[in-house]
């Protein structure tokens, strides 16, 4: 699983704390790509609390059962 970092001025709701930020963790995994909005800044860290493999998991099963029932 690759992750890796990106900014964006596209603001979304922290994963965490549901604060609008900027920043993204992005997932690689089995050809799908999972952006979760994590925020990134000096009096908010969610993105290094965050557990991010439970996260993209947790992503990953719900889109598998979103496709299942389609
Ligand atoms: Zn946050």
């Amino acid at each position: 699983m690759k992750v890796w970092h990106t900014s964006s001025t596209d603001r979304k709701p922290c994963a965490m704390c549901n604060r609008k930020t900027g920043t993204y963790k992005t997932y690689e995994q089995a050809n799908m790509n999972i952006k979760i909005p994590l925020c990134d800044t000096d009096e908010r860290d969610c993105y290094r609390k965050v557990d991010v493999k439970k996260i993209a998991d947790q992503a990953l099963r719900s889109i598998k059962k979103s496709i299942q029932e389609v």
